[in-house]
């Protein structure tokens, strides 16, 4: 199986009641600003190349960005922040990404989530992220032969991939490294794997000035430094 085919299955995937509904009844009802729009209302697959050597780890689509658009990050205030700064640092043909063709082009970078349909509040359930962990783990193996650095956008992303990675190979060590801004950790394993942490790129980061579009930007240039690009 390719990363097409693994696109395509995951973005038909129902194990998830609650989520089923909640992102169906969220496309239904839309928001009044996107009324005249069809919203997507499904799991979102990655996005990216498919040697990408640096991977985005999320947390799970929003109800009116990738839950709307079908992009990861797409049409919503987290991804202003985040591909700005993707396109600032060199990896992304352009600083904004508002729907499926629009142009945008990432460069050696796979933007993930470790849950691929929109939660209400922004909180899956532990369930939940159980229930969607083999289809980041298939991605990952899938990106492997080329998988280099990773990038863990908040802690319930860098909880989520940490077993995940264990179960591919890599030695995650005991007990496992935590999260926080500027963690750094290098996993030996069939190929060696530097993690960074950083805050995620949420409004309610990025609006009270914990996150500052600059402290994204020196993360990435980390990260893309660790994944030769
Ligand atoms: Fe499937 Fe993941 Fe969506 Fe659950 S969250 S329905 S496992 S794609």
């Amino acid at each position: 199986a390719d990363l097409d085919e693994l696109d395509r299955a995951v973005s038909t995937c129902r194990r998830c009641p609650r989520l089923v509904a909640w992102r169906e009844e969220v496309a239904r009802v839309k928001r009044a600003a996107f009324a005249d729009q069809t919203y997507w209302g499904r799991p979102v697959p990655g996005f990216g190349p498919p040697d990408a050597a640096l991977a985005i780890v999320g947390l799970a689509p929003a109800a009116h960005g990738a839950n709307r658009t079908g992009r990861m990050f797409t049409g919503d205030r987290s991804g202003d922040v985040l591909y700005a700064a993707l396109h600032a640092v060199g990896l992304a043909s352009q600083p904004t990404s508002t729907h499926l063709g629009d142009g945008l082009e990432l460069y050696g970078v796979r933007i993930t989530a470790p849950v691929r349909c929109a939660p209400p509040a922004n909180k899956p359930t532990p369930q939940e992220r159980d229930n969607c962990r083999p289809w980041l783990a298939r991605e990952l193996s899938l990106l492997r032969p080329t998988l280099r650095a990773v990038v863990v956008l908040g802690a319930f992303g860098w909880q989520a991939l940490l077993p995940v990675l264990a179960a591919a190979g890599w030695e995650v060590p005991r007990p496992r490294p935590r999260f926080g801004h500027g963690v750094h950790v290098r996993l030996t394993g069939p190929t060696p794997l530097d993690l960074f942490g950083c805050f995620h790129v949420s409004q309610q980061n990025t609006f009270t000035g914990r996150l500052t579009p600059a402290m994204v930007e020196a993360v990435l240039t980390d990260a893309k430094a660790a994944a030769g690009l």
